[in-house]
């Protein structure tokens, strides 16, 4: 029996990895999902993403597959040519200089495509997802971080040294709070899952009558973005504060990018699309307010059609692309 060709996706974020083995049409075959622990360092998280592929590879021999190359989106700036991370946060510690694609590539012998996650994400959506057939685009993926992938004219803008997209440190608040990156008033620092989290981990010690309260049993540790929008779509008032407030920030950020770059289309991607339409229904006339008037008529923000999967199915439609051109 001929076997099938897939590729092997990879998407490693802040809090998990994930791994799949995926054909050439972007159906997952298996998929595998792992709490990223920085804990023991970068040396650590390598060798379990080499274990986690290892994994697929073999998940792939014992059902008739092939896995032709690997696609790999990682959070931080990469050297897409290299194949090495040439700037992290302190989310990823010791992640810079870690030559990602000489590893894999001497482990598994196949081609290996590495680029930021918010790049592969927006390949992803283009491929199969909420931008299929749209040829100028900006994805905005919000999770532990915040970053995004531009695509203009049907191909991903990567910039002059490949770092275009970094939505998540463009400044918002001239004098705000203190970012990851060193810097102060990032888009990250606003609407990053750690700021969610600590926002309203704050208002809990105050003792703020919410549902979220019921939902992480009394340990303020079970505190995830998830309870904030499952209490806000279930009509929690502080919950709904903390969305709209979120919503705020980020429609400043895409409300910029759309003045910058007039796309047809915003896509939002990552954990904060869990809050589902009731985000659309805050971010829309914030973004509205500040856009351009010629541009007011013309706003069209969707949330992912790829949901969890949107990194592992754009990870592999990079290895994809780059087989095709190679
Ligand atoms: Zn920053």
């Amino acid at each position: 029996m001929k076997k099938k060709r897939c590729v092997c996706g990879v998407d490693l974020g802040g809090t998990k990895t994930a791994t799949a083995l995926i054909d050439f049409h972007g159906n997952i075959h298996h998929k595998t999902k792992k709490k990223t622990d920085v804990s023991d360092g970068a040396k650590s998280v390598m060798a379990g993403i080499v274990g986690m592929i290892r994994d697929e590879f073999e998940y792939a021999d014992n059902h008739e597959m092939i896995v032709n190359a690997i696609g790999m989106g990682s959070g931080g700036c990469i050297d897409k040519d290299k194949g090495v991370v040439s700037y992290a946060t302190s989310v990823f510690p010791g992640w810079i200089g870690m030559p990602i694609k000489d590893i894999l590539q001497k482990e598994f012998d196949v081609p290996v495509s590495i680029d930021n996650d918010g790049k592969v994400t927006a390949l992803g959506e283009g491929w199969i997802g909420a931008a299929k057939g749209v040829e100028n685009f900006v994805c905005i993926a919000v999770g532990t971080g915040v970053t995004s992938g531009i695509v203009i004219s049907g191909e991903l803008y990567r910039g002059y040294g490949g770092y275009a997209g970094e939505i998540g440190h463009a400044s918002i608040e001239m004098n705000g709070v203190e970012c990851d990156c060193g810097n102060y008033g990032c888009l990250d620092a606003y609407v990053g899952a750690s700021s969610i989290i600590k926002r309203v981990t704050k208002a809990l010690k105050k003792g703020v009558k919410t549902k979220i309260n019921d939902k992480i049993k009394g340990d303020l540790a079970n505190v995830t973005p998830q309870t904030v929008f499952e209490s806000a779509q279930e009509g929690d008032e502080f919950a709904l504060s903390v969305l709209a407030e979120v919503s705020k920030y980020l429609g400043v950020g895409i409300a910029n990018l759309i003045n910058t770059l007039n796309p047809e289309l915003i896509v939002l991607s990552g954990g904060l699309a869990q809050a589902g339409e009731l985000l659309l229904k805050f971010v829309r006339p914030a973004v509205k307010q500040r856009i351009n008037v010629q541009a007011t008529g013309q706003i069209n923000i969707k949330l992912t059609k790829l949901g969890e999967e949107a990194g592992v199915i754009g990870a592999a439609a990079l290895a994809i692309t780059n087989m095709e051109q190679s």
